[in-house]
């Protein structure tokens, strides 16, 4: 048996340094995602040599071959044998490996089901036993939900409460497909756990700390990350991943000697939710209000001490802590979590953390990610062991709509009010794509509860969504009033982010908004689109966590077959990477390697920066982002004066990586330094960075909403009407009464006014002096324009045109510019909005400024000349 393991290794090692050297011969291989090379090399590339060398042996006899191409072959041969040692060694390896991995109880056996997640389909023929069941299926599924069943069976006063609260046509038919999600617990759990839920609200923290799912596992866990360097954790959402594992890592000594424990997380909302409840939970062990070992850090916000030795954190601020430490030296573990989220800055973490964890082996990996992907995690990581925390799941009943909804915001609004006054209780939880949404969801249910009065029981309506204030956060994980129902309106961030205890019902329209990037042009927007079924049924699993429950989906049955992607493309697909892309750079090669790269690859064509992008095609990808976004980003960051034109980075891009924002912005910025205006510019990055969120334009005060906004305007576009609202609201002392009487968000200038107090913070470090142009706004546009210039639109017929790739594009009607249209403008940002019906695209410009074509010869010389 030894002797097999060795020779596999030695077989695996050979393969491997072969593979790296001829990496060029076989480029399909490259081009293909690590994980399917992984998983096809054994069979697929044994074949393809085999026929390859067919092939070159029955083509050419051996005097017809050129010196180089006998070589091939021969290396050919090479590999093929390599690969069939592989193969038989690799047989008996994956024997072993069945019985390795997969701790504790739960080893993967055949008769163990793969996942507990997946769906369990009924054929769909009808006729014969199993069609008949189908139909009557059918039937008491579209009937059970409804008022239907109510009025055959006479309950008229039930009818009566009904129609007062739906009108028969806006009813939602829904019907279920017999297609339900096999849960890990019986119903006969279901009365014992509703009994544990009541007893749950009286039980002591430490007592609720000791039923999650992962309890039992502690010391197994813990022997386990004993032993291994890097693991994947792999559990159910709600099973004590991000709560537990960092106090156990604690309570085991890891944190000695003021070693810390790092947590990433990729949304804020969650940072700072669980590190809160972390530090409940470990107050209330010590006694103190607050726990101070327990503190998180997010953009523009760091709530950490010196005291704190557990961490939460957003990726990207682990990423960007790689500047200031490159081999995190203070950390003890580090987790990775919510690891089958993929967004770019885990995956950029993925391979920088695999990088240090080879010099520094004192340092623990964990990659945690709920039931989805684990296998191509421990791939990555060199095949490390999978740590399986056995789910606890009841069974979740799947409805589908009839026929597609053509409004899912309102048959959100229908179906939440059906279900309360037909459903036995239980809390709902409804996906939507944004804060807008999510705002006009919540006003249309208070609204329509508000007029229902006391005709129906108390509906809590509570939202979740990133820029919601903390406070607000908080509310949605206090208990139901008793009688009363909660609705948890959530962006997707309740998918497997957060878990909200009582959740029975779940309503899912079927979209998320995500990121989307032309690598052709260079265009990056934000889509709702259709999210995947992977997302789907995560979502739908929030329903079975307390009992079992239903999941009421808003399309059909065949559009999740048909019209959904099977699972999420990851984030660095489909983004724009200048900011990544900056941060590997300045983290980055020493000037000996980039010049010695520069030497080895001669300067081609495109753009001289071959030595950049040889340099980040070696850095470990997961998923590797295409190439020509790569190129991209390199171009534009070369026209920004951020790296030069071997693609090393210029003084000047190593202070714009110091700020924590993208890089036009950050070349804005810093282009202030030169036009004397860093102080009106530092509060219009500020601005920028809240999110369309300053103006308030309630539904039933528009045109006093919109006449206060039009007295901010002031001639030169949206980012000196921004300067001016902020520069007012100082003025009024930072006044809630001012914002209040001027239609302003309060909470979104009280968070730019953060911003800017980091970011002002910052410039100390880059060394720009903190000055005002006072009321010259010529400065101004200029240092815009300067970080913009990319993004430059000109009026001609239909619409603006960008003057980088010839799209149209139009001004938002919500922009101080709208109707003044100016030949020329510089936009901040493209947000296209669709909707499934319409399936049309309006593009709309924000923040513009009137620009004269002459400052971008200033502001960018060698950009546009070189394209002259
Ligand atoms: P996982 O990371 O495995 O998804 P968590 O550690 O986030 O699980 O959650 C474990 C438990 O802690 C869940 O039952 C959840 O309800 C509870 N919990 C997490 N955050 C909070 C909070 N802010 N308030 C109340 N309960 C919370
Ligand atoms: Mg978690």
């Amino acid at each position: 048996e030894r002797t097999d393991k060795k020779a596999y290794e030695e077989a695996q090692k050979r393969l491997k340094m072969a593979e790296d050297d001829q990496r060029n011969m076989l480029p399909e291989l490259r081009k293909r995602s690590r994980w399917e090379y992984l998983k096809k090399r054994e069979e697929e590339k044994l074949e393809d040599l085999e026929a390859e060398i067919i092939d070159d042996e029955y083509l050419f006899s051996k005097e017809e071959l050129t010196e180089r191409e006998t070589r091939e072959l021969e290396y050919k041969r090479t590999l093929r044998d390599l690969a069939k040692d592989y193969k038989q060694a690799g047989a008996k390896e994956q024997e072993e490996r069945k019985n390795r991995y997969y701790m504790p109880e739960e080893r993967r056996s055949k008769d163990v089901p793969q996942r507990d997640l997946e769906l369990d389909e009924a054929p769909m023929e009808l006729g014969g036993e199993q069609g008949r069941w189908e139909e009557e299926r059918l039937k008491t599924a579209s009937l059970s939900f409804g008022a239907r069943k109510e009025r055959e069976l006479g309950l008229k006063q039930e009818q009566d409460r009904y129609q007062l609260v739906l009108e028969e046509e806006e009813m939602i038919d829904f019907v279920s497909t017999a297609i339900t999600m096999k849960g890990t617990r019986s119903d006969k759990d279901e009365a014992e756990s509703a009994l544990s839920q009541a007893e749950l609200k009286k039980r002591s923290m430490q007592e609720v700390r000791r039923s999650l799912p992962i309890f039992p596992y502690r010391e197994d866990l813990l022997a386990a990350i004993t032993e291994h360097q890097i693991l994947v954790i792999e559990g159910e959402t709600g099973s004590g991943k991000t709560t537990q594992i960092p106090q156990y890592l604690l309570e085991d000594g890891y944190t000695k000697g003021g070693m810390k424990i790092g947590c990433t997380q990729p949304r804020r909302v969650a940072a700072m939710s669980v590190a809160a409840r972390v530090a409940e939970e470990m107050s209330v062990k010590l006694g103190n209000e607050v726990s101070p070992e327990v503190g998180y850090s997010i953009r523009f916000e760091d709530c950490t001490s010196e005291r704190t030795v557990l961490k939460y954190m957003t990726d990207g601020m682990l990423l960007r802590e790689f500047l200031t430490e490159p081999d995190l030296a203070s950390y003890s573990v580090i987790i990775i979590d919510e690891a089958h989220e993929r967004t770019l800055h885990t995956d950029i973490l993925f391979g920088l953390i695999k990088d240090i964890a080879r010099f520094r082996p004192d340092l623990k990996v964990l990659v945690a990610s709920a039931t989805l992907d684990t296998e191509r995690f421990s791939c990555f990581f060199d095949d490390a062991p999978v740590f399986r925390i056995p789910g606890r799941r009841f069974p979740v009943d799947i409805f589908y709509t009839k026929a597609p909804e053509a409004d899912y915001l309102g048959a959100c609004v229908v179906s939440v009010l059906q279900i309360h006054v037909t459903q036995p209780p239980g809390d709902i939880l409804v996906f939507l794509t944004g804060q807008e949404e999510i705002e006009a969801c919540c006003e249309m249910l208070q609204e329509r509860c508000r007029r229902l009065g006391s005709k129906i029981a108390e509906l809590v309506v509570l939202p979740i969504y990133a820029n919601l204030p903390s406070d607000m956060q908080a509310k949605i994980f206090s208990p139901t009033p008793p009688g009363a129902r909660k609705v948890v309106v959530a962006t997707n961030i309740a998918e497997t982010s957060l878990t909200i205890d009582g959740i029975i019902y779940v309503i899912d329209p079927g979209f998320c908004k995500q990121k989307s990037y032309n690598a052709r042009t260079g265009m990056e927007s934000l889509i709702v689109t259709p999210c995947s079924r992977a997302s789907a049924n995560q979502r739908a699993g929030r329903a079975g966590r307390v009992a079992a429950g239903k999941c009421f989906r808003l399309y059909t049955a065949w559009a999740f077959k048909h019209e959904m992607e099977e699972t999420t493309v990851p984030e660095i697909q489909r983004t724009n990477l200048g900011n990544v892309v900056l941060l590997l750079k300045s983290l980055g090669r020493s000037e000996e390697t980039a010049a010695m790269l520069a030497r080895r690859c001669p300067p081609c064509s495109l753009l001289c920066v071959c030595a950049g992008i040889n340099d980040l095609i070696h850095f470990d990808f997961m998923d590797p982002p295409p190439h020509e976004t790569l190129v991209l980003a390199l171009e534009q960051l070369y026209a920004l004066g951020a790296l030069n034109h071997l693609g090393e980075l210029t003084k000047l891009g190593r202070r714009m990586a110091e700020l924590p924002v993208d890089p036009m912005l950050s070349k804005m910025i810093l282009a202030s330094e030169q036009y004397k205006c860093s102080e009106e510019v530092l509060t219009i990055a500020a601005m920028l960075s809240v999110n369309n969120s300053i103006f308030y334009r309630p539904k039933d005060k528009v045109v006093h909403a919109d006449n206060a906004r039009m007295n901010f305007v002031v001639p030169g576009g949206d980012h000196l009407v921004l300067l001016n609202v902020y520069t007012q609201w100082v003025e009024s002392g930072y006044s809630t009464q001012w914002c209040y009487e001027n239609f302003i968000q309060f909470r979104s200038m009280r968070r730019a006014r953060d911003v800017r107090d980091q970011l002002e913070g910052l410039m100390e470090r880059i060394e720009v002096e903190v000055v005002s142009c006072s009321g010259d706004n010529v400065p101004i546009r200029k240092a815009v324009t300067a970080g913009y210039f990319y993004h430059t639109a000109r009026l001609s017929k239909g619409g603006y045109r960008t003057v980088k790739h010839q799209q149209t594009v139009f001004v938002h009607p919500n922009s101080s510019l709208f109707e003044e249209q100016p030949r020329w403008l510089i936009y901040h940002e493209l947000v296209f909005t669709t909707k499934e019906f319409m399936r049309q695209v309006t593009a709309a410009l924000l923040h513009v400024i009137e620009i004269d074509s002459g400052w971008l010869l200033e502001v960018a010389p060698h950009y546009y000349k070189s394209k002259e």
